[in-house]
């Protein structure tokens, strides 16, 4: 059951905890994306430092593999991609892009200039996401795809083959689409150009200069024209730096939670990927940039107060930023206007609804009209909230961040919180650490991954409550009653005597037991076998035994660590193996009550083992002192639901 610490799956942040010190940012996910992709078509070794982490870019690299490139994740944290166009072939199954549309619009302009057959498909929300973007000029090009409906949604067909040049001026701007297109131009017959009035992220054109091919860019109008002619790619070390959008939750951060001094530092500074500073530092933040060395630079953030202001869409291409910004915007005095800001509606989720919904949880007043959304801030600490990412890692890092501008010792939490993975699966650390370094509090304010201990004798309601709590917070549950009744029923099995104290811990200490909605000892199913009368009468000896208890607690805690915190229920969850969770409760119910919903249990039986619960010496059945009393008797689960639930 052990494993390595995951992110959170729901995240306790509490208000008012200031966040200081210097935090580094995964590789920067659009340079990760293409450093892959043109890795897999250079002839030769290119080597990544620095790629990005992210469920996003793992899935482009398993897309170049699949396509037949080398991919060698080396010791030293690097990746090398060993690619070439010879290398390439028609992928055996469908390329999977997971949550990632970068992976798939790109992966499309790649996979166009080659005569086969390539589907791409994506989780349920990559599945709804408009491919027609990429469709349509790539179909004047000469390759074929085929998606779903009339906005051509995933899984999306690409039928490569002799593509030619052509010349597109994009009608929504998009770095993605322009990506696709140049990508496809490498292998077109004729140059190709993409003229876009609105500069988007300029890391393809600028990537593939750098690794050889021939490109020019002039400017067009306000934007730029980019045209490239077919070219092969050499192999580049790349050195990817700190994603500047994922800065964006860090800044704000410093800027929004009163006594905070951020300072974010390699990030890059493309100055198109900066606009949210210009944007915080004109609501009255004391944001500063650094020039750090090549094409990076320090980000330095001092909380103080903030003001609305108005938003143009062009000054934050992509919109990655939004999240953060009405964070800060629902903190700030007056309202902040962000218009042209549609396009939001197609991002991983309908992510304009989202923001909305999310200011508004904290208590801010938004107003959404037509392409526009306008928040009207508090003009100081937010109220706690309780907040549901719906998969959308941007989304669950600017939530984490508005509970920590939330008032000082206001609790929230945020839901779907393991959707960080999809671009940076460290995050809850490193704001955790940001904000271990605030003076009184110490680390115990720190985000934290919620743990509900739910405690209380048998027929108290443990598993039916806990089991729904879980469902409720999407996390997992522990039923760390199935542990102890495991090494019991072990016990019984090999003829140990409960009462051998070192013959059963030593069992304890040796058997694999596997606690999910399937009980397993060394891989054997025992489910139903250890809620026999038999076992019921020998696990609480057992459970007495304090060195059974020492091996069991660790793999509690490892559980812990291992599912990014969860629902555990038992006798001492509260009290000795989690003493810091952020919500204890401890469930009690009539002693009728609880003989009747232990049915197939003597009531003499339950009596007993409740007895030797309570009585014994090695962390006996105990309420913590700090934990929520509930009687079940005569309630209804929903009811005993939605009050534990009220507790968070
Ligand atoms: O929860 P359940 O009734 O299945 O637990 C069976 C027994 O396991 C309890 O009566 C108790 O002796 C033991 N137990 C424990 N500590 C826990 C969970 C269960 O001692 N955390």
């Amino acid at each position: 059951m052990t494993g390595p610490a995951s992110a959170p799956r729901a995240l306790v942040v509490t208000g008012g905890v200031p966040c200081t010190g210097v935090v580094r940012t995964p590789g920067e996910k659009s340079i990760s994306h293409r450093a892959v992709l043109l890795g897999a078509l250079a002839e030769g070794t290119s080597v990544v430092r620095g790629l990005s982490d992210g469920a996003d870019v793992a899935a482009s690299l398993r897309a170049v593999e699949a396509l037949g490139a080398g991919v060698e994740r080396r010791q030293d944290g690097t990746v090398a991609v060993h690619g070439g166009r010879a290398r390439l072939h028609r992928p055996e199954g469908a390329l999977d892009c997971g949550n990632s549309g970068t992976s798939m619009r790109l992966l499309a302009g790649l996979v166009a200039g080659f005569d086969w057959e390539t589907e791409l498909v994506g989780d349920e929300s990559l599945s709804s996401r408009p491919m027609d973007r990429v469709a349509e000029p790539l179909g004047l090009m000469g390759a074929t795809l085929t998606g779903r409906g009339a906005r051509c949604e995933p899984p999306l067909r690409v039928q490569g083959g002799a593509l030619h040049g052509i010349e597109w001026t994009a009608k929504v701007a998009s770095a993605q689409v322009k990506s696709a297109i140049l990508l496809a131009g490498l292998s077109a017959s004729g140059p190709t150009t993409v003229r876009e009035a609105v500069t988007t992220r300029t890391h393809t054109e600028e990537m593939l200069a750098e690794a050889g091919a021939d490109l020019t860019v002039e400017p067009w109008g306000e934007g730029r024209a980019v045209t490239l002619r077919p070219s092969a790619l050499r192999p580049v070390d790349w050195v990817v730096p700190g994603d500047p959008s994922a800065s964006a939750f860090f800044v704000v951060a410093g800027c929004a939670v009163p006594g905070s001094a951020v300072e974010v530092a390699g990030v890059y500074g493309g100055p198109a990927r900066l606009g949210y500073v210009r944007v915080l530092q004109r609501m009255g933040a004391a944001v500063t940039l650094h020039p750090s060395g090549g094409n990076t630079v320090t980000i330095r953030a001092t909380a103080g107060p903030l003001q609305g202001t108005s938003v143009a869409a062009a000054e934050i291409p992509s919109l990655d930023e939004v999240p953060a910004l009405a964070v800060a915007a629902a903190v700030a005095e007056g309202t902040t206007v962000f218009t042209e800001v549609g396009e939001l509606r197609v991002k991983e989720v309908d992510r304009l609804d989202a923001v909305a919904a999310m200011a508004e949880a904290f208590g801010a007043a938004v107003r959404v009209e037509g392409d526009t959304l306008a928040v009207t801030g508090v003009g100081g600490a937010l109220q706690g909230a309780r907040f549901d990412s719906r998969g959308d890692h941007r989304m669950a890092m600017a939530a984490a961040v508005a509970g920590l501008a939330a008032r000082p010792g206001a609790r929230s939490v945020v839901t779907g919180f393991g959707a960080t993975a999809t671009s940076y699966p460290g995050f809850a650390a490193d704001l955790g650490r940001l904000s271990a370094h605030a003076g009184t509090g110490g680390g115990a304010a720190a985000p934290c991954p919620l743990l509900v201990a739910i405690d209380g004798p048998a027929g108290a309601g443990k598993s039916t409550v806990s089991r729904a709590v879980a469902a409720e917070l999407g996390v997992d549950r522990l039923d760390t009653g199935a542990m102890y009744r495991s090494v019991a029923a072990l016990a019984l099995a090999r003829d140990v005597a409960p009462e051998d104290t070192s013959a059963v811990a030593a069992l304890a200490d040796s058997a694999v037991i596997e606690v999910g909605e399937r009980v397993t000892i060394d891989g054997l199913d025992v489910t139903a076998m250890i809620r026999s009368a038999e076992v019921g009468r020998a696990v609480s000896v057992v459970a007495a035994n304090p060195e059974v208890r020492r091996h069991l607690v660790t793999r509690q805690r490892a559980w812990a660590e291992a599912h990014g915190g969860g629902v555990v229920e038992g006798r001492d969850i509260g009290s000795v193996v989690f003493p810091q969770a952020p919500l204890k409760v401890y469930l009690t119910a009539s002693p009728e009550e609880r003989a009747r919903r232990r049915h197939d249990e003597a009531p003499e039986g339950v009596a007993r083992r409740d007895r030797l619960d309570s009585t014994r010496d090695a962390s006996p059945l105990r309420e913590a002192a700090d934990a929520h009393r509930l009687d079940t008797t005569g309630r209804t689960v929903q009811d005993v639901v939605q009050e534990v639930l009220s507790w968070l």
